[in-house]
Protein backbone atom coordinates (compact mmCIF):
# COMPACT_ATOMS: atom_id res chain seq x y z
CA UNK A 1 0.00 0.00 0.00
CA UNK A 2 1.70 3.45 -0.93
CA UNK A 3 2.31 5.79 1.96
CA UNK A 4 -0.07 8.89 2.49
CA UNK A 5 2.07 12.41 2.52
CA UNK A 6 0.32 14.44 5.29
CA UNK A 7 -0.27 17.88 4.41
CA UNK A 8 2.17 20.68 4.81
CA UNK A 9 0.87 23.88 6.39
CA UNK A 10 3.35 25.85 5.25
CA UNK A 11 3.05 29.19 3.52
CA UNK A 12 6.01 27.97 1.49
CA UNK A 13 4.48 24.64 -0.29
CA UNK A 14 3.23 25.23 -3.85
CA UNK A 15 3.40 29.34 -3.18
CA UNK A 16 4.96 29.41 -6.84
CA UNK A 17 1.64 28.18 -8.40
CA UNK A 18 -0.77 30.47 -6.36
CA UNK A 19 -2.26 33.71 -8.53
CA UNK A 20 -4.88 34.76 -5.74
CA UNK A 21 -4.53 38.57 -6.62
CA UNK A 22 -4.08 39.88 -2.97
CA UNK A 23 -7.42 37.97 -2.01
CA UNK A 24 -6.89 36.77 1.56
CA UNK A 25 -8.39 33.89 2.93
CA UNK A 26 -10.91 31.46 1.42
CA UNK A 27 -12.41 33.09 -1.59
CA UNK A 28 -15.61 34.43 -2.35
CA UNK A 29 -15.25 35.42 -6.22
CA UNK A 30 -12.53 35.14 -9.06
CA UNK A 31 -11.01 38.37 -10.15
CA UNK A 32 -13.35 38.26 -13.09
CA UNK A 33 -16.43 38.02 -10.89
CA UNK A 34 -17.02 34.42 -11.65
CA UNK A 35 -17.36 32.02 -9.06
CA UNK A 36 -14.12 30.05 -7.27
CA UNK A 37 -14.94 26.04 -7.66
CA UNK A 38 -12.78 23.79 -5.36
CA UNK A 39 -10.67 21.11 -7.41
CA UNK A 40 -9.00 17.77 -6.70
CA UNK A 41 -5.31 17.66 -7.97
CA UNK A 42 -4.71 15.09 -10.77
CA UNK A 43 -0.72 15.96 -10.68
CA UNK A 44 1.74 13.38 -9.49
CA UNK A 45 3.10 16.34 -7.01
CA UNK A 46 -0.08 17.05 -5.56
CA UNK A 47 -1.78 13.94 -6.18
CA UNK A 48 -5.69 14.55 -4.44
CA UNK A 49 -4.10 18.08 -2.78
CA UNK A 50 -7.77 19.89 -3.14
CA UNK A 51 -7.29 23.60 -4.63
CA UNK A 52 -9.12 26.79 -5.51
CA UNK A 53 -9.79 27.64 -8.65
CA UNK A 54 -11.76 30.24 -11.45
CA UNK A 55 -14.77 27.89 -12.52
CA UNK A 56 -13.61 29.28 -16.41
CA UNK A 57 -10.66 27.12 -15.11
CA UNK A 58 -8.04 29.79 -17.34
CA UNK A 59 -4.16 30.02 -16.09
CA UNK A 60 -3.98 33.70 -15.30
CA UNK A 61 -7.31 33.72 -13.36
CA UNK A 62 -7.92 32.93 -9.34
CA UNK A 63 -6.01 29.89 -8.00
CA UNK A 64 -4.61 28.69 -4.43
CA UNK A 65 -4.08 25.71 -2.36
CA UNK A 66 -7.22 24.91 0.30
CA UNK A 67 -4.80 24.99 2.80
CA UNK A 68 -3.29 28.02 2.54
CA UNK A 69 -6.76 29.80 2.17
CA UNK A 70 -7.78 28.41 5.20
CA UNK A 71 -4.67 29.18 7.33
CA UNK A 72 -5.12 32.85 5.85
CA UNK A 73 -8.55 32.60 7.36
CA UNK A 74 -7.52 31.40 10.50
CA UNK A 75 -4.44 33.98 10.78
CA UNK A 76 -7.13 36.90 9.93
CA UNK A 77 -9.24 35.97 12.72
CA UNK A 78 -6.71 35.75 15.22
CA UNK A 79 -4.90 38.81 13.78
CA UNK A 80 -8.50 40.35 14.63
CA UNK A 81 -8.63 38.92 18.31
CA UNK A 82 -5.23 40.48 19.06
CA UNK A 83 -6.73 44.13 18.65
CA UNK A 84 -7.94 45.78 21.45
CA UNK A 85 -11.07 46.79 20.35
CA UNK A 86 -12.40 43.14 19.77
CA UNK A 87 -11.83 42.38 23.63
CA UNK A 88 -14.88 42.36 25.88
CA UNK A 89 -14.86 45.61 28.17
CA UNK A 90 -16.98 47.93 29.64
CA UNK A 91 -18.48 49.78 26.57
CA UNK A 92 -20.86 48.43 24.15
CA UNK A 93 -18.46 48.96 21.32
CA UNK A 94 -16.48 46.55 22.37
CA UNK A 95 -19.22 43.96 22.57
CA UNK A 96 -20.62 44.86 18.88
CA UNK A 97 -16.55 43.65 17.78
CA UNK A 98 -17.27 40.27 19.71
CA UNK A 99 -20.43 40.10 18.33
CA UNK A 100 -19.10 40.46 14.55
CA UNK A 101 -15.99 38.29 15.48
CA UNK A 102 -18.42 35.78 16.59
CA UNK A 103 -20.06 36.26 13.38
CA UNK A 104 -17.30 35.94 11.47
CA UNK A 105 -16.08 32.46 13.04
CA UNK A 106 -19.30 31.20 12.44
CA UNK A 107 -19.69 31.74 8.76
CA UNK A 108 -15.76 30.65 8.66
CA UNK A 109 -16.93 27.60 10.45
CA UNK A 110 -19.55 27.18 8.27
CA UNK A 111 -17.14 27.08 5.21
CA UNK A 112 -14.79 24.89 6.61
CA UNK A 113 -17.60 22.05 7.27
CA UNK A 114 -18.58 22.31 3.68
CA UNK A 115 -14.98 21.46 2.69
CA UNK A 116 -14.79 19.14 5.31
CA UNK A 117 -17.88 17.29 3.99
CA UNK A 118 -16.00 17.43 0.49
CA UNK A 119 -13.34 16.20 0.83
CA UNK A 120 -11.74 13.79 3.51
CA UNK A 121 -8.23 14.63 3.31
CA UNK A 122 -8.77 18.44 4.85
CA UNK A 123 -10.57 16.82 7.77
CA UNK A 124 -7.39 16.15 9.57
CA UNK A 125 -5.87 20.14 8.83
CA UNK A 126 -8.92 21.61 9.66
CA UNK A 127 -9.83 20.15 12.78
CA UNK A 128 -6.65 21.34 13.90
CA UNK A 129 -6.96 24.76 12.83
CA UNK A 130 -10.33 24.82 14.42
CA UNK A 131 -8.70 23.71 17.66
CA UNK A 132 -6.09 26.43 17.07
CA UNK A 133 -8.71 29.19 16.34
CA UNK A 134 -11.03 27.97 19.80
CA UNK A 135 -7.25 28.13 21.93
CA UNK A 136 -6.12 31.30 20.39
CA UNK A 137 -9.98 32.63 21.73
CA UNK A 138 -9.59 31.27 24.94
CA UNK A 139 -6.13 32.67 24.96
CA UNK A 140 -6.76 36.04 24.02
CA UNK A 141 -10.22 36.29 25.86
CA UNK A 142 -8.80 34.90 29.31
CA UNK A 143 -5.26 35.27 29.90
ZN1 LIG B 1 -11.85 34.10 -13.27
Amino acid sequence: MPRRQGLRLTMSSGASNNRHFGIRGLPKACVCGRPIVLWDSKTQDNPGRPFYKCETQRNDHYFRWVEECMLEEIQDVVAKIEKPEFHIGSSSSDLAGMKKLVQHLSNTTKQLSRDVKRLKIIAISSTGLLASVIAAIAYFNFR
